[in-house]
């Protein structure tokens, strides 16, 4: 590419879900202009509950988001973890003000499409950033006149525009991963999770405070409230054999019901209230492998998708989002290097952190003695010391 003219070029994002749109808010803020493409033709009310630990809010605190966030989001005081065999209480890790003062930063969750729309408000109303929906990019290449050409088809046409970088922000699926070489594909887990959201009012009020995690042979529960406060959000995960590539496959209560029907009454009482579930296929992408290639390179679920069994899925993408920017100022004179160190300082974390959401889905699902031993350990833990073993991960921040 000629150095002439390369920095007054568009940097391109494909995918405009939480990392694509944190990242455009991120490199906008240095200076480049910004070109964000998704595939879908509208970014609708899609998704349940995310968990926002204070490492994602450090960086949306950056761009001042939070602000916005906030009515949308929910501070659960703390996580309590039951038995799913028994119904017993076992631990409670300390969330809210406990978090907050230790990092300065909050502990929310949120409703994945008031998180989206947030930042999607936020990135149409800033100068330099331009976002095409139903717009799927498909390749990035050398131009025939100058520099590079990311190629994208939409309704209407197979186009290409000049850009600088592709940022491939596609998610587990992603199509801009097969550009880097030796790149691995998303593997199913043998997992998949039941989703639904229901009116807070719609269930007993045990459960509108804090969040909750129901550990059993094979399977667990999660449920938080979400849309500050007036839905709770529930997702159960179990060993399956069922593999699919979208979010929105209907599963109807009977069947929730029929794989849950060994738990306590509290549980199938709870999984009764919603409608209808949602299912999708538990898959993850090895850290590990590559993320970059010349001027590309890839972040959040598109370079690391993980199980969920860590909570830090949304969080990564948005940690990446910002330590991407940071190694793209708008000066950046070799963007090849620039991407290469984003992946360096990257790799390890996500891939640790991918580790973990590893071996939590063993120890959820332990039965028999490993199941004895992890609840005989958690009854004897103190909350506040459950909450600081997560220290590393809830205290990143962009400038480490
Ligand atoms: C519809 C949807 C619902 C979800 N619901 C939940 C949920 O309820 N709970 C939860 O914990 N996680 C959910 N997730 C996953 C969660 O959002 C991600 O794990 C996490 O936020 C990381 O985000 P990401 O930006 O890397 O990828 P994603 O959030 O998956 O976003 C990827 C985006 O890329 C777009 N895209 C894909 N291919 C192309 C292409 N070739 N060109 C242009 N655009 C493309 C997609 O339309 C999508 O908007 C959902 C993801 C999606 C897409």
């Amino acid at each position: 590419m000629s150095p002439t003219g390369e920095a007054s070029q568009p940097i391109v994002i494909a995918g405009a879900g939480i990392g694509g749109l944190t990242a455009a808010l991120a490199l906008q803020r240095q200076g480049h202009e910004i070109i964000l493409m998704d595939k879908a033709q509208e970014l609708s009310e899609v998704g349940a509950g995310l968990q926002l630990s204070p490492n994602a809010c450090s960086v949306l605190n950056d761009l001042d988001v939070l602000e916005a966030l906030e009515p949308h989001a929910y501070a659960p005081e703390r996580l309590r973890i039951w038995s799913g065999a028994s119904g017993q209480q076992l631990a409670q890790v300390s969330l809210g003000s406990f978090i907050k003062n230790r990092h300065g930063h909050p502990f929310w969750v949120i409703h994945r499409a008031d998180l989206q729309r947030v930042l999607l408000e936020r990135a149409t109303e800033s100068p330099g950033i331009t976002v095409q929906l139903s717009t799927e990019v498909q390749n990035i290449a050398a131009s025939p006149y100058d520099g590079l050409a990311c190629a994208f088809q939409n309704s209407e046409q197979t186009g290409s525009t000049n850009c600088k970088a592709l940022i491939g922000a596609d998610g587990v699926w992603s199509k801009t991963r097969q550009i880097v070489p030796s790149h691995e594909n998303a593997q199913f887990s043998g997992q998949v999770a039941y989703r639904a959201t229901v009116p807070m009012d719609q269930v007993s009020h045990k459960w509108a405070l804090d969040s909750g995690l129901w550990l059993q042979k094979n399977s667990h529960l999660v449920h938080y409230p979400v849309r500050g406060g007036r839905e709770l959000n529930i997702v159960a995960l179990v060993e399956e054999d069922w593999q699919d590539q979208t979010w929105s496959t209907k599963a109807d209560r009977e069947t929730v019901l029929h794989v849950f029907k060994e738990w306590p009454t509290d549980i199938r009482n709870l999984i009764a209230a919603p409608e209808t579930w949602l299912k999708w296929a538990l898959c993850s992408v090895n850290a590990s492998g590559p993320w970059s290639h010349g001027h590309m390179a890839l972040i959040g679920d598109a370079a690391h998708a993980m199980l969920p069994y860590m909570a830090q899925g949304a969080a990564m993408a948005i940690e990446d989002a910002a330590v991407l920017a940071n190694c793209l100022p708008l000066t950046v004179e070799n963007i090849p290097a620039a991407l290469r160190e984003y992946e360096r300082l990257r790799k390890p974390r996500a891939a640790r952190i991918q580790g973990v959401a590893q071996r939590n889905a063993q120890i959820f699902h332990f039965s028999g003695v490993p199941a004895f031993a992890r609840d005989t350990v958690l009854r004897l833990s103190n909350p506040e010391k459950l909450a600081a073993r997560f220290d590393d991960i809830y205290g990143w921040s962009p400038e480490q």
